[in-house]
């Protein structure tokens, strides 16, 4: 390409950084723009964990042994122990099970670690909320932001999460465009992809910091690992980050049939310890303990995107949530927002990128990254009701449904380990270079 290929980055969460970074570290020849709704870099969330497939990505980019210092878990042991209960029951059956190595960081560590590589000459604009965007007939996207300024790229990537101004637009003009054509049902159909539908869970967040647990508690299973409380239509996601020191609480609630409908409520709002204590009454103590000792909890509404057929338009592509916000079973939405912007990235930097290639590049992302995420997607949304007790047959004996349950989370889990994200990115180059003949 003659000039630099300009790229707007709308949102600067998890996606757009690692977007921003990936294309800093592989591709010369692009300038970037990031565009992000807040005042400054939103700092919400508590733990998040990245898995082997992430890690690879983290490793390529040079960012590992940065990382590593701010994670709990190690990728290279191989795999970890986890705790498992049937909490439920007063008296809690247990059993383990080992997962392929993830790390788990602190949201807001991982985050600044990875803003640090954002380089001088990525230009960073806050308080820019996208409202829309057109594409003239020179080519050019033309982006407007809800103040009224505009600015013109030749590539809009929306990372702008699960609400996804990107997304709404692209599948607004595909549906009016099917409306035009006469295609109702399409135009219908594309419609219903530009809001979240509500997963059926909510999710109770927060921190119990150890030494608090130490004194209820003092031989807590998620001192030394991670641990999970099972129960029906409730589980409790328990793992020690900040070196140990806080315990990351995930405490999710399911109501069942209430999946694909709009959760009216607030998404996320500040809970009482009472109001999750209430939701799970009758379980054990060890899991009432670890609840009470939360320091403050929020309420998050998940909320997932319909499954897309396309992850690209004419000039635009989704990253992340704005893509495949799904349900948090497996932990790995952040991952999957990361393997999007890496494989995209490595993409744009192909040197045979010219204005009149950048549909095959992001043809070849499209064919690649949005078959996984939403077998990823599907995966945890599976994992949730497994986990949950209302997917395999329930027994008389509460040892051997846990059993039943670990066995089938183990083969959930298993892609963390088997696939390789760094294949996804030769996979996707190779199909650009079939495409273009190089
Ligand atoms: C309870 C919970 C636990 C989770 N745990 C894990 C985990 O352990 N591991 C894991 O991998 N994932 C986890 N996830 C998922 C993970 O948080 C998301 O997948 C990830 O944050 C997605 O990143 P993103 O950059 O795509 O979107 P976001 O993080 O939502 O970032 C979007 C950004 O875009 C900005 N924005 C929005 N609209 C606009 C606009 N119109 N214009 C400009 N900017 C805009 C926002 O302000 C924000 O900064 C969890 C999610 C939840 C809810």
């Amino acid at each position: 390409m003659d000039r630099r290929l300009r790229v707007a980055i709308i949102g600067g969460g998890i996606g757009g950084v690692a977007l921003a970074v990936s294309l800093h570290k592989l591709a010369a020849n692009v300038a970037v723009d990031i565009y992000e709704a807040a005042p400054s870099f939103p700092d919400i969330g508590a733990g998040v964990m990245l898995w082997r497939r992430t890690w690879e990505i983290i490793q390529a980019l040079g960012l590992a042994d940065e990382l590593s210092v701010f994670a709990s878990g190690r990728i290279e042991d191989g795999g970890h122990t986890m705790h498992m209960r049937k909490s439920d029951e007063k008296e809690a059956p247990t059993t383990e099970m080992v997962q392929s190595g993830g790390m788990a960081f602190h949201r807001s560590h991982l985050l600044a670690s990875l803003r640090k590589h954002i380089p001088d000459s990525c230009s960073i604009h806050f308080a820019k909320r996208l409202q829309t965007y057109t594409r003239s007939l020179t080519g050019d996207i033309q982006v407007t932001f809800a103040d009224g300024t505009q600015a013109t790229h030749d590539l809009v990537v929306g990372c702008d999460g699960v609400n996804s101004a990107v997304r709404g637009v692209l599948y607004g003009t595909f549906a009016e465009e099917a409306k035009n054509a006469g295609e109702s049902s399409k135009a219908a159909e594309y419609a219903s992809k530009v809001d979240p539908v509500w997963s059926e869970t909510v999710v109770y967040r927060g921190l119990a910091p150890r030494a608090v647990l130490e004194k209820t508690v003092p031989d807590h299973p998620a001192f030394s690992r991670n641990a999970l409380l099972l129960g029906k239509d409730k589980h409790i996601i328990l793992y020690p980050i900040a070196q140990g020191k806080l315990i990351n609480v995930v405490a999710l609630v399911s109501r069942q049939a209430s999946e694909g409908t709009k959760y009216g409520k607030s998404w996320i709002r500040e809970a009482t310890n009472e109001e999750v204590l209430r939701e799970y009454a009758g379980w054990e103590p060890l899991a009432i303990e670890t609840l009470a000792a939360m320091e403050r909890t929020d309420l998050w509404a998940i909320n997932v995107v319909p499954t897309l057929p396309t992850y690209i338009g004419d000039g635009v592509a989704l990253v992340g949530d704005a893509a495949h916000a799904m349900a948090t079973h497996l932990g790995a939405g952040a991952g999957q927002a990361i393997e999007d912007a890496f494989v995209l990235a490595s993409l744009l930097a192909h040197p045979a990128v010219t204005d009149e290639i950048l549909p095959h590049a992001l043809r070849a992302y499209d064919e690649v990254r949005r078959p996984f995420s939403q077998w990823v997607a599907d995966r945890s949304r599976e994992c949730g009701l497994t986990e949950e007790f209302n997917v395999l047959p329930q027994t008389s004996d509460p040892v051997l449904d846990l059993q039943e349950v670990v066995k089938r989370m183990r083969e959930l889990f298993s892609f963390l380990k088997e696939t390789s994200a760094m294949a996804d990115r030769h996979k996707a180059v190779a199909m650009l270079e079939a495409a273009v003949g190089k």
